[in-house]
């Protein structure tokens, strides 16, 4: 059969969504335990150890409500139930219930049948927490234990109390210590989702430092480098021109000593917001250094460069830094480079640097083509 009509019968029956289709499959998994279930005690009735109208009840039950789990998980209505939305405690109540009553219809073969209770126990490692589990296990044992009493008390004949009571002490034994195992997994389980979590929030915040300055959140030296070589790979193909501007804050160190370096870290946020702000798609910009900023600005002739470096020149002028100092003006210097295609790239830094060590000599506060 074609592949794709497999895949689709296999989504038309669990689903497409992930999470559903795991809850999809473990009832889907617990109902073929229940037909299981049916088949086993009807042959027991073909063979005439158990009797007829109280299989035929208990296995209408079973596959009754395993056709109603199915149902309810399938069509999604079990995402109401936030806290538990695999059902988990209502099928494993209802375990515990067909389990009883199973053993109650099914003859001599009773006691191998509590092995199905074991099963259910160990569904709930998978979706509940620890306490649940256990606490699962122990309404077993109270729910086996009254229907063995009841048993031995209305037909002492087929359910011998002694044979009863012992068989009750092994359950009483055995399913508490499958509970406690099963919450065991189940805090292993929680304990790895955490880590997994955390594990990866640490690899995020490792990324976003890798490429990214703590202080003004643009990108760092080794991100631009890496954008810069992307774009130079365009470049070739495009053969537009690239310009690099080098800006470096003016008299930074007299605002660090003036009002402190906290003050100081302040500008340079604000001085990478307002040039953020003036930026076009495609362009991008970096902290270079301590007060110094790279500006790489695709498809952009020296000229424009320079309109483009004005403009940002005026929109800083026009921040108020009033906040910080009263009547504090940040100025800052820059050096435009641009790029030829035989140009190496840390060649154009170098000339932009040159730049703006002339716009510094030059008096400050001002822009200067290489
Ligand atoms: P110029 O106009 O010639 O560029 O003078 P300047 O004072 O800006 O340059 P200088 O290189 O003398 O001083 C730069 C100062 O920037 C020195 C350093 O302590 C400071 N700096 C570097 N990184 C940071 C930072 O992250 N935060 C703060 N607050 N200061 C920084
Ligand atoms: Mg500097
Ligand atoms: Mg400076």
């Amino acid at each position: 059969m074609n592949r794709a009509v497999v895949s689709s019968w296999v989504d038309a029956v669990l689903g497409t969504d992930r999470n559903q289709r795991v809850r999809v499959t473990q009832s889907l998994v617990a109902s073929s335990l229940y037909l299981g279930l049916s088949a086993i005690v009807w042959l027991g009735v073909w063979m005439g150890v158990i009797e007829q109208l109280p299989a035929a009840v208990l296995a209408s039950a079973v596959l009754g409500a395993s056709v109603v789990f199915y149902a309810v998980i399938r069509s999604g209505r079990n995402l109401r139930f936030t806290a538990d939305p695999a059902l988990t405690q209502v099928q494993g109540l209802y375990c515990v219930l067909a389990c009883s009553a199973a053993y109650a219809v099914a003859g001599p073969i009773r006691g191998a049948l509590l092995m199905l209770l074991l099963t259910g126990q160990f569904f709930g490692a998978f979706s509940l927490s620890p306490s649940q589990a256990r606490r699962t296990s122990l309404v077993a044992v109270v729910a086996v234990g009254l229907t063995m009493g009841w048993c031995a008390y209305t037909d002492p004949v087929r359910f011998p109390p002694q044979v009863e009571l012992l068989t009750f002490l092994l359950v009483a034994l055995v399913l508490p210590t499958i509970g406690w195992l099963a919450g065991k997994l189940s805090a292993m389980r929680n304990k790895l989702r955490l880590q997994k979590a955390q594990l990866e929030s640490a690899l995020a915040q490792n990324r976003l430092l890798a490429t990214q300055d703590e202080l003004t959140g643009l990108s760092n030296r080794r991100h631009m480098t890496a954008l810069m070589m992307a774009e130079r790979a365009r470049q070739h193909r495009s053969r537009s021109p690239i310009s690099m501007v080098l800006m470096d804050i003016d008299h930074f160190k007299r605002i660090n000593d003036g009002c402190g370096h906290q003050a100081g870290d302040q500008v340079l946020q604000i001085f990478a917001d307002v040039i953020t702000h003036g930026l076009r798609a495609g362009d991008a910009l970096a902290r270079w250094g301590g007060e110094e900023f790279l500006l790489m600005l695709p498809n952009t002739s020296a000229d424009d460069a320079l309109v483009c470096v004005e403009r940002m020149r005026g929109q800083l002028a026009g921040r108020s830094f009033d906040h910080i100092e009263p009547k504090l003006a940040v100025t800052f210097s820059a050096g435009i480079g641009v790029c030829d295609l035989e140009d190496r790239m840390d060649t154009i830094v170098e000339r932009a640097d040159r730049a703006m060590y002339r716009a510094k000599t030059a008096g400050r506060n001002r822009t200067v083509v290489a």
